[in-house]
């Protein structure tokens, strides 16, 4: 008996063409470990922010830290899709003629615009191909906004770059380097709110997106410096209708840690019971049915997950059982 098994009217039993209404909203917390570098090292750019109102009472214009959506999934489905061809549970692509011809270079793989459209990552997170297959993705993100400001939570570093003998001197010119390199980065402990939405998932495809973003460690700019992030889930709202944004929860939470929100770093137990609260004031205000999970629930649910994975067996037996739910064209 799983926890899920309390919540079967807000879930489908198997994959459904045709858009049901059953909604699952994650409330993520995401804490960076270490300096985070969101864009390509050294090329100068900025972080990306935006200008918002500090809270939803306080009207201050305050500029946030943002993660684009495509950043964070980008992430998330890497780390399924490892397990994925762990289990040989990636496919081919089918060509014009619906044959999946067995070639290395013809394996479902991400930005190679190969999708197999039937493995549990092109159908939970979404694929197309030019000329025929596509699935929306069912899970719907946002941008995730710092909760405070972007001159709280970022800083500035300037490195050198060296030269092949590791001094600042051309080796071959003689001449000194003018090459000073600024970045800008994200101070280890800021705190990010984000959302995700599970749309028409089953219980087991919940389960596998729960543990991308539980599993999910390094984030930020494709280099040799990706830094570490760790998710913590604070909620989990089942719904037949979408609830509010991302950006209202974050206002909310900021107007609820009142003068302590301009304190860096912030408390994260504080934040969290501060999310909590603000996320049952939201929900109060949502025209629809919605069924939150307690708190008990919510480590219950984690728990399972997490013994699921002790397990290579286990993990084995739930990619098979969503996989085996795709019509297998
Ligand atoms: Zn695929």
């Amino acid at each position: 008996m799983s926890i899920l098994d309390n919540y079967t009217d807000f879930m489908v039993k198997q994959y459904e063409n045709f858009p049901q209404s059953r909604y699952l909203t994650l409330i993520v917390l995401r804490k960076a470990e270490s300096e985070m570098i969101f864009r390509t090292e050294g090329s100068g750019e900025g972080l990306a922010r935006d200008s918002v109102h500090a809270g939803l009472e306080d009207r201050d214009v305050i500029s946030r830290v943002t993660i684009s959506k495509r950043k964070q999934t980008a992430v998330e489905r890497r780390t399924g899709r490892e397990l994925l061809r762990q289990h040989n549970l990636l496919f081919y692509a089918a060509d014009s003629r619906g044959n999946r011809p067995e070639e290395k270079e013809n394996i479902c793989a991400l930005n190679r615009n190969k999708p197999c459209g039937i493995c549990a990552d092109c159908m939970i997170y979404g694929y197309a191909v030019g000329g025929g297959g596509a699935q929306k993705s069912r899970v719907i993100t946002d941008d995730a906004f710092s909760i405070q400001s972007y001159q709280t939570v970022t800083a500035k570093r300037t490195f050198n770059a060296l030269y092949d003998n590791n001094t600042m001197r051309d080796p071959v010119s003689g001449e000194a380097s003018s090459s000073i390199q600024e970045d800008e980065y994200v101070k280890p402990e800021t705190l990010f709110i984000d959302m995700q939405t599970l749309k028409d998932l089953t219980s087991d495809e919940i389960r596998y997106v729960l543990a991308n973003v539980l599993r999910s460690r390094r984030y930020g700019a494709i280099s040799s410096r990706l830094g570490k992030m760790r998710n913590t889930i604070v909620g989990a709202i089942f719904s037949d209708c979408e609830i509010f944004s991302n950006l209202e929860l974050t206002q909310r939470v900021y107007d609820r840690l009142g003068s302590d929100g301009r304190q860096f770093p912030l408390d994260e137990n504080r934040v969290t019971s501060e999310v909590v609260r603000a996320v049952d004031n939201l929900t109060n205000e949502v025209i629809g049915s919605l069924q939150s999970l307690t708190n008990a629930e919510l480590i219950e649910l984690i728990g399972e997950i997490q013994q699921t994975f002790t397990s290579p067996t286990a993990v084995k037996g739930l990619l098979e059982s969503i996989t085996e739910l795709y019509p297998q064209g």
